[in-house]
Protein backbone atom coordinates (compact mmCIF):
# COMPACT_ATOMS: atom_id res chain seq x y z
CA UNK A 1 0.00 0.00 0.00
CA UNK A 2 1.13 3.59 -0.70
CA UNK A 3 1.95 5.85 2.03
CA UNK A 4 -0.81 8.38 2.98
CA UNK A 5 -0.85 11.74 4.35
CA UNK A 6 -3.66 11.72 6.78
CA UNK A 7 -5.24 14.68 8.57
CA UNK A 8 -7.30 14.05 12.14
CA UNK A 9 -8.59 15.62 14.75
CA UNK A 10 -7.92 13.97 17.84
CA UNK A 11 -8.69 13.94 21.74
CA UNK A 12 -6.02 12.12 23.98
CA UNK A 13 -7.02 11.00 27.03
CA UNK A 14 -5.08 9.51 30.38
CA UNK A 15 -5.93 5.75 31.67
CA UNK A 16 -8.07 8.32 34.08
CA UNK A 17 -9.90 9.85 31.39
CA UNK A 18 -8.36 13.01 31.84
CA UNK A 19 -8.23 15.16 28.51
CA UNK A 20 -3.91 15.74 28.13
CA UNK A 21 -4.52 17.58 24.72
CA UNK A 22 -6.58 17.96 22.22
CA UNK A 23 -6.88 19.41 18.16
CA UNK A 24 -10.37 20.85 18.83
CA UNK A 25 -10.62 24.16 18.26
CA UNK A 26 -7.81 24.10 16.30
CA UNK A 27 -6.96 23.07 12.53
CA UNK A 28 -6.92 19.23 12.08
CA UNK A 29 -2.69 17.47 11.90
CA UNK A 30 -1.59 16.20 9.17
CA UNK A 31 1.37 13.63 8.70
CA UNK A 32 3.01 11.59 6.33
CA UNK A 33 2.62 7.92 7.93
CA UNK A 34 5.90 6.00 8.61
CA UNK A 35 7.57 9.35 8.97
CA UNK A 36 7.50 9.96 12.69
CA UNK A 37 5.29 13.02 12.71
CA UNK A 38 3.17 11.66 14.91
CA UNK A 39 3.63 8.83 17.95
CA UNK A 40 4.76 5.53 16.11
CA UNK A 41 1.97 3.40 18.01
CA UNK A 42 -1.29 5.67 16.40
CA UNK A 43 0.96 5.97 13.27
CA UNK A 44 0.39 2.03 12.78
CA UNK A 45 -3.00 1.90 14.06
CA UNK A 46 -4.29 4.47 12.08
CA UNK A 47 -2.57 2.74 8.93
CA UNK A 48 -6.34 1.17 8.12
CA UNK A 49 -8.74 3.80 8.84
CA UNK A 50 -9.92 5.52 5.97
CA UNK A 51 -11.24 9.34 5.68
CA UNK A 52 -14.80 9.90 7.70
CA UNK A 53 -14.06 7.54 10.22
CA UNK A 54 -13.78 8.38 13.77
CA UNK A 55 -12.10 5.63 15.56
CA UNK A 56 -10.66 5.43 19.42
CA UNK A 57 -7.19 4.27 19.24
CA UNK A 58 -5.22 2.59 22.58
CA UNK A 59 -1.27 3.25 22.66
CA UNK A 60 0.27 1.41 25.51
CA UNK A 61 3.03 3.11 27.27
CA UNK A 62 5.95 1.19 25.16
CA UNK A 63 4.53 2.49 22.17
CA UNK A 64 3.97 5.74 22.77
CA UNK A 65 6.30 8.03 24.78
CA UNK A 66 8.19 5.06 26.42
CA UNK A 67 8.29 3.35 29.70
CA UNK A 68 9.71 5.36 32.61
CA UNK A 69 13.69 5.17 33.65
CA UNK A 70 14.87 5.12 37.11
CA UNK A 71 17.67 6.42 36.06
CA UNK A 72 16.68 9.55 34.15
CA UNK A 73 16.22 10.91 37.72
CA UNK A 74 19.15 13.13 38.91
CA UNK A 75 19.76 14.93 41.71
CA UNK A 76 21.54 18.00 41.64
CA UNK A 77 22.66 21.73 43.29
CA UNK A 78 19.71 24.01 43.69
CA UNK A 79 21.97 26.47 42.48
CA UNK A 80 22.67 25.29 39.34
CA UNK A 81 19.41 25.83 38.31
CA UNK A 82 17.92 28.67 35.72
CA UNK A 83 16.42 30.06 38.29
CA UNK A 84 16.03 33.12 40.81
CA UNK A 85 12.89 32.54 43.04
CA UNK A 86 11.41 29.46 44.61
CA UNK A 87 11.37 26.01 42.89
CA UNK A 88 8.58 24.18 42.87
CA UNK A 89 7.76 20.93 42.36
CA UNK A 90 6.01 20.06 38.84
CA UNK A 91 8.30 22.64 37.39
CA UNK A 92 9.94 21.89 34.32
CA UNK A 93 13.26 23.41 32.84
CA UNK A 94 14.90 23.16 29.00
CA UNK A 95 18.17 21.76 29.94
CA UNK A 96 19.73 23.70 27.29
CA UNK A 97 19.21 27.03 25.07
CA UNK A 98 18.02 24.47 22.18
CA UNK A 99 14.48 24.57 21.06
CA UNK A 100 15.79 20.89 20.85
CA UNK A 101 16.67 20.42 24.63
CA UNK A 102 15.13 17.92 26.97
CA UNK A 103 13.25 19.27 29.45
CA UNK A 104 13.27 18.49 32.52
CA UNK A 105 10.54 18.13 35.77
CA UNK A 106 11.69 19.34 39.14
CA UNK A 107 10.12 15.68 40.97
CA UNK A 108 11.57 16.61 44.79
CA UNK A 109 13.44 19.40 47.11
CA UNK A 110 15.65 17.48 49.26
CA UNK A 111 17.97 20.87 51.55
CA UNK A 112 19.63 22.45 48.88
CA UNK A 113 19.49 19.68 46.42
CA UNK A 114 16.63 19.05 43.60
CA UNK A 115 15.68 15.71 42.24
CA UNK A 116 15.02 16.35 38.54
CA UNK A 117 12.94 13.85 36.42
CA UNK A 118 14.45 13.34 32.83
CA UNK A 119 11.81 11.09 31.56
CA UNK A 120 9.04 12.28 29.58
CA UNK A 121 5.70 13.80 31.12
CA UNK A 122 4.06 11.04 29.65
CA UNK A 123 6.42 8.07 30.12
CA UNK A 124 4.83 5.65 31.25
CA UNK A 125 1.24 6.37 30.46
CA UNK A 126 -1.04 4.17 28.23
CA UNK A 127 -2.93 6.65 26.31
CA UNK A 128 -6.31 6.63 24.43
CA UNK A 129 -6.76 8.92 21.75
CA UNK A 130 -10.55 9.77 20.13
CA UNK A 131 -9.66 10.12 16.58
CA UNK A 132 -11.78 11.74 13.80
CA UNK A 133 -9.88 10.95 9.97
CA UNK A 134 -11.37 13.97 8.34
CA UNK A 135 -8.48 13.51 5.36
CA UNK A 136 -6.24 10.87 3.90
CA UNK A 137 -4.33 10.85 0.22
CA UNK A 138 -1.89 9.85 -1.39
CA UNK A 139 1.93 10.99 -0.47
CA UNK A 140 3.02 13.02 -3.53
CA UNK A 141 6.85 11.88 -4.69
CA UNK A 142 8.23 15.83 -2.55
CA UNK A 143 6.08 14.64 0.74
CA UNK A 144 8.12 11.37 0.41
CA UNK A 145 11.54 12.40 -0.24
CA UNK A 146 11.33 15.02 2.52
CA UNK A 147 9.43 12.78 4.98
CA UNK A 148 6.67 15.06 5.95
CA UNK A 149 3.22 15.84 4.68
CA UNK A 150 2.94 19.67 2.89
CA UNK A 151 -0.18 21.51 2.74
CA UNK A 152 -2.85 21.63 4.82
CA UNK A 153 -3.56 21.10 8.38
CA UNK A 154 -1.13 21.83 11.72
CA UNK A 155 1.64 19.20 11.14
CA UNK A 156 1.95 19.56 7.08
CA UNK A 157 1.80 23.47 7.04
CA UNK A 158 5.14 23.96 8.93
CA UNK A 159 7.45 22.51 6.14
CA UNK A 160 10.63 25.05 5.86
CA UNK A 161 11.65 24.64 9.40
CA UNK A 162 14.61 22.27 9.38
CA UNK A 163 13.13 21.03 5.83
CA UNK A 164 15.59 22.01 2.55
CA UNK A 165 12.39 22.33 0.16
CA UNK A 166 12.07 25.58 0.06
ZN1 LIG B 1 9.22 19.57 2.86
Amino acid sequence: MNRRVVTFHYTLRDPEGRVLDSSAGNPPVSYLEGAGQIIDGLDQRLRTVAAGAKTRVQVPAAEAYGERDPEQVQRVKRVLLPVDGEVQIGETFRTGEDRQAPVVTVVGIEGDEVLLDGNHPLAGVALTFDVEVVGAREATAEELSHGHAHGDGAGGGGCGEGCGCH
